[in-house]
């Protein structure tokens, strides 16, 4: 069963089809080029052959005469003429005799001078004489044709040799009659070649096949080990050791970059889980602190109080706790129903004006009990596609903020400023002010600066304000900005893009929020 999936692995894998590709394509490429090369050997073997009995023709004609033999009646024959004692032009001629016939106009054979005999040699005649009918047929084609006509044909003998024909007219020269002559050649060597070759490629295209396939798995084997390596690396990752990494291979290749890709993914996910640790951790801690608390409190109740003032107080205290303890749970799931994309903003065109001016008078009060001068400082007008709840919540925030953190006698001031892309929110104080290295963690859940307050009191915030301020402004596409001195103050700029600026143009700035 094991085995059978295994097979089907390899067969399904990807070094197997690459293989397989491989040896197809190099199949077809060689059986494309056999064939081209084949059909251009036929065609230059076909050439010669005529050229050949182009040759024999002109050989023909030189050595043969058609006349009346006075010996034999006068009757008009085919005489040769050539020096028998020249091997060279007997050659020729025995050769160019091999295969050939002559015939009258009428399409009867004609004799030869010396043997009387039809001037038909014996292969012609094993090969079929032409019938008188075509004969003559031809001969009146040629004549009518006014440039030489030559007549082709293949034939076959009778043990299936291939003969090509070459036949046309030549004229007495006594009385200037058109006489048909035919002369042949077999070609069995051209067919035989042509099969020959043919056979050796039926023989080394399976065998380039073969070893195609098999030099395609080796180098597909070889292509694909590495990503194999980094498939194994890739397993042996998990939650628990995040910080394992896929080495490079610095080879720079397409592989490098998938295994970059790869380790900075898995960079990422290592963050995104520090990030879930931390904030369970942050969790589990700040509901245990109420917690603790209320225990305490209800022990207090339960083993040492006496009088009724003494339970009230211990029942006081334990509800201020479970308030706060509500709170961190109302909070935290809010934020994470935002974060998680669950609240969905309802944007209108709103006058940003007026929702500051109204904040700001609702602050008039604890700003006064604190001893804090809180101003604003708006344009004429100044409009935006907000959501009304979330953009009023980040204003209250920044505003508490500052005023939490601004002793007496400081001063808080919000203004707003219309520019052509985007419209500038800014709250600032001349409060404690935040330590530099605090700056990049202030919008973290739960992050407070050191320093600023002992343990949680009821009117220290939970620490997760600013993770507020800094959802609303993404979902906003906007950007948040902090300056802040310590001892000096701390002022909050808020871009939030105008109508028809697109998204892109403001991004939250790295690192800030
Ligand atoms: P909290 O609910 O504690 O205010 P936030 O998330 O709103 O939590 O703020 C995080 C921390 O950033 C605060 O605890 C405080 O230390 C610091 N912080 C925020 N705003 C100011 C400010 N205007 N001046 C000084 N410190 C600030």
């Amino acid at each position: 069963m094991s085995r059978k999936r295994d097979f089907r692995r390899v067969f399904r894998g990807l070094r197997f089809r690459l293989a397989i590709s491989y040896a197809l394509l190099f199949t077809i490429l060689l059986t494309g080029v056999a064939l081209a090369f084949r059909a251009r050997l036929a065609a230059k073997l076909d050439d010669q052959l005529q050229e050949e009995l182009n040759t024999s023709w002109g050989a023909m004609k030189g050595y043969m005469r058609i006349e009346a033999v006075p010996d034999f009646g006068n009757k008009i024959c085919s005489a040769w003429y050539y020096d028998e004692n020249d091997p060279d032009e007997t050659t020729i001629v025995l050769d160019t005799r091999k295969i050939y016939m002559v015939a009258d106009q009428f399409g009867n054979p004609i004799p030869d001078s010396v043997t009387h005999e039809p001037a038909v040699s014996t292969t012609y005649d094993d090969i079929g004489i032409d019938k008188p009918a075509d004969i003559r047929r031809k001969v009146l084609e040629a004549v009518a044709s006014p440039k030489p006509k030559i007549f082709w044909e293949d034939r076959k003998t009778s043990n299936g040799e291939p003969v090509r024909i070459r036949a046309g007219i030549v004229y007495s020269e006594k009385h200037g009659a058109p006489y048909y002559v035919a002369i042949g050649a077999s070609y069995s060597d051209n067919v035989k070649t042509l099969r020959s070759y043919t056979w050796v490629f039926a023989a080394v295209i399976p065998g380039a096949l073969l070893l195609g396939s098999l030099l395609g798995y080796y180098m597909a084997g070889r292509a694909l080990t590495p990503v194999l390596a980094v498939a194994q690396a890739a397993q042996r990752i998990s939650g628990s050791n995040l910080s394992l990494r896929i080495p490079t291979r610095n080879a720079g290749d397409e592989l490098d970059y998938l295994i970059l890709t790869f380790n900075r993914m898995i960079e990422r996910l290592e963050a995104s889980f520090q990030q879930m640790r931390q904030f369970s951790a942050d969790v589990s801690h700040e509901l245990r602190t109420p917690i603790t608390a209320i225990r305490g409190q209800l022990e207090v109740a339960l083993f040492t109080a006496k009088t009724t003032d003494q339970y009230r107080e211990a029942m006081f205290n334990a509800l201020t706790d479970i308030d706060r303890l509500s709170q961190i749970v109302r909070a935290l799931l809010l934020l994470s129903q935002a974060e998680s994309g669950q609240i969905v903003l309802q944007k209108s065109r709103l006058n940003l004006c007026e929702i500051v001016d109204d904040l700001v008078e609702q602050f008039q009060i604890p700003a006064e009990a604190a001893g804090v001068h809180l101003t604003a400082e708006l344009p004429p007008e100044c409009s935006a596609d907000v959501d009304r709840v979330q953009i009023e919540r980040l204003i209250t925030n920044l505003l508490s903020n500052a005023l939490k953190f601004t002793p007496e006698g400081g001063v808080v001031k919000m203004s707003l400023h219309v520019q052509p892309q985007f419209v500038e929110m800014v709250v600032e104080d001349n409060g404690s002010g935040i330590p530099t290295e605090h700056l990049p963690h202030i919008f973290d859940r739960f992050y407070r600066v050191p320093g600023q307050g002992t343990a949680p009191t009821p009117e220290q915030g939970l620490g997760l304000g600013l993770s507020f301020v800094a959802w609303i402004v993404k979902a906003h596409n906007g950007k948040i900005e902090v300056e802040s001195t310590p001892g000096k103050g701390t002022r909050f700029i808020i871009r939030l893009p105008n109508e028809g600026v697109g998204s892109d143009t403001l991004e939250l700035a790295s690192g800030v929020a």
